[in-house]
């Protein structure tokens, strides 16, 4: 920097506004009046220190006026207000036809259980505490008398996801012991849940049996030994065997077991309660015939078919659950009042037979193509008469599917109806991002420069602001 070029950026720094002259602008007073004075001073703080660290005198395209850097440091204000409000979770809608998509929060709640969490268990709540001895009460103990009886079994347990349940079960029956699993179910199901690992960390040590597509009894029955704890059996989930395959039932593999005078687990995964072939869910283990076919502890997710909150399940034998109670890992993965709120009023649903109607991943999961193809014509008309005859986007209506995603049933798909939105000036993919950054965020999928709504995962109620986002952006 030369000598006069110093002289310029001394000029220039005095320019810049004071904090107080930041907080008097129209943003700035507006944003005192929403977040309160000391945290927008301290945002406007920021906002000026920003505009100083951007100076470049050199820049001859920028004529530096008080005026002008005031107008940018009110504009960085503005901004850092709008993400202020933004931050934290953010509702979004799901356009894309993934009902149990994981990165989207998996199931979302039945208007019961978000009911239950604010009536039951955002304030005090009898969540250990026995109203009728006013003595202490068990932990969880309506929600899991619930859980055991749409499992059809003896006794229930639940933690924070079905990881922790699994580590648990292993921790609690098979630490420092052998446990059979078929090589054909050692698999990853995203997100870093390993069944090689999990065994690790639980201190069991694994001893798989068979192949990947192929695996007999006897080969179990040689494997077990004076060491063996338990028979693992896991549901692949997200990944598939088919062709030449083979593999025990699940009475075979707990007659086994019994004759052995060991345990038989199964980690069900997703967590059918009934059967979904209908549905195209021919693979699901449905709990409770696990339960009657033998197994002694079966473990699966909350927030996967089952349709409730983030929450690892566990049913089985009253003593096994007992042990499991019992562990100082327990209390480490014991979850908190919300859950089990949550958790009971989504049972009361399976439990009272409405399940398919109240619960948003059921519903989904079994919504009528045709209703689905009504209400996507539907919602294209609307669109069509709300954006005007003349505007720049196409609106088309093709088959195409959703799939059940979230690390269940990867192969199935259910018909649908997509809404595929192409736009005379923005590509696929900025039309896609401008429906992403808009509020409440929309996400979608794009195929071929155009974009896919899927209306499947779009709940009625939330038609009308997807309509005023696309007339916005469009
Ligand atoms: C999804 C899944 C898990 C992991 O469940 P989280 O609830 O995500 O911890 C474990 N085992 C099986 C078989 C699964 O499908």
């Amino acid at each position: 920097m030369d000598k006069s070029d110093a002289s310029e950026n001394h000029r220039v720094l005095r320019l810049l506004p004071s904090v107080d002259e930041v907080l008097g602008t129209e943003a700035g007073r507006k944003m005192v009046s929403e977040i309160g004075r000391k945290r927008t001073t301290s945002l406007a703080r920021e906002a000026v220190e920003s505009v100083r660290s951007e100076i470049r005198i050199t820049d001859n395209r920028k004529i530096f006026t008080g005026e002008n850097l005031l107008a940018e440091t009110e504009a960085k204000l503005h901004n850092a207000g709008n993400n202020e409000k933004n931050s934290g979770l953010r509702r979004v809608i799901n356009a894309t036809g993934v009902i149990i998509h994981t990165n989207l929060g998996r199931a979302p709640l039945s208007e019961n259980a978000k009911r239950a969490v604010f009536e039951e268990a955002s304030g005090y709540c009898h969540l250990e505490y026995d109203v009728e001895t006013g003595k202490r009460g068990r932990r969880g103990a309506s929600a899991e008398k619930l859980l055991a009886e749409i499992c059809g079994a003896e006794s229930a347990l639940i933690v924070n996801n079905c990881a922790a349940a699994a580590l648990l079960v292993l921790s609690v029956f098979a630490h420092g012991r052998e446990v059979v699993v078929s090589r054909g179910e050692l698999v990853e199901i995203g997100g870093d849940f390993r069944v090689p690992d999990v065994l690790t960390q639980s201190g069991a040590t694994l001893r798989e049996v068979g192949t990947t597509n192929r695996t007999k009894l006897s080969d179990y029955e040689k494997a077990i030994g004076d060491n063996t704890a338990l028979v693992l059996r896991v549901h692949p989930s997200n990944y598939r065997i088919t062709g030449f395959t083979e593999k025990p039932s699940i009475t075979e593999l707990a007659d086994l077991a019994h004759q052995n005078r060991i345990l038989l687990y199964e980690d069900a995964g997703s967590g059918a309660i009934f059967d979904m072939s209908e549905y195209g869910l021919v693979d699901e283990p449905v709990i409770s015939r696990s339960i009657a076919a033998g197994a002694d502890i079966v473990t699966f997710s909350g927030d996967k078919l089952l349709g409730g909150p983030q929450s690892g399940l566990i049913a089985g034998r009253r003593d096994m659950i007992e042990q499991l109670r019992k562990h100082p890992l327990y209390r480490a993965l014991r979850v908190d009042k919300m859950i089990y709120a949550a958790l009971g009023a989504t049972i009361k649903s399976y439990l009272q037979e409405t399940a398919l109607t109240e619960i948003p991943v059921l519903s989904m999961l079994s919504a009528d193509t045709h209703n689905l193809a009504e209400r996507t014509r539907t919602f294209a008309k609307s669109l069509l008469k709300a954006i005007g005859t003349n505007s720049d986007l196409a609106v088309e209506i093709i088959a195409g599917s959703s799939v059940v995603g979230g690390g269940a049933a990867p192969d199935v798909r259910r018909e649908t109806m997509l809404l595929a939105l192409m736009h005379g000036r923005l590509s696929g993919n900025e039309l896609e991002k401008s429906l992403r950054m808009s509020n409440p965020p929309v996400i979608a999928r794009i195929m071929e420069n155009r974009v896919l709504v899927d209306l499947r995962t779009v709940s009625e109620s939330e038609e009308v602001e997807l309509l005023e986002i696309l007339r916005q952006i469009i």
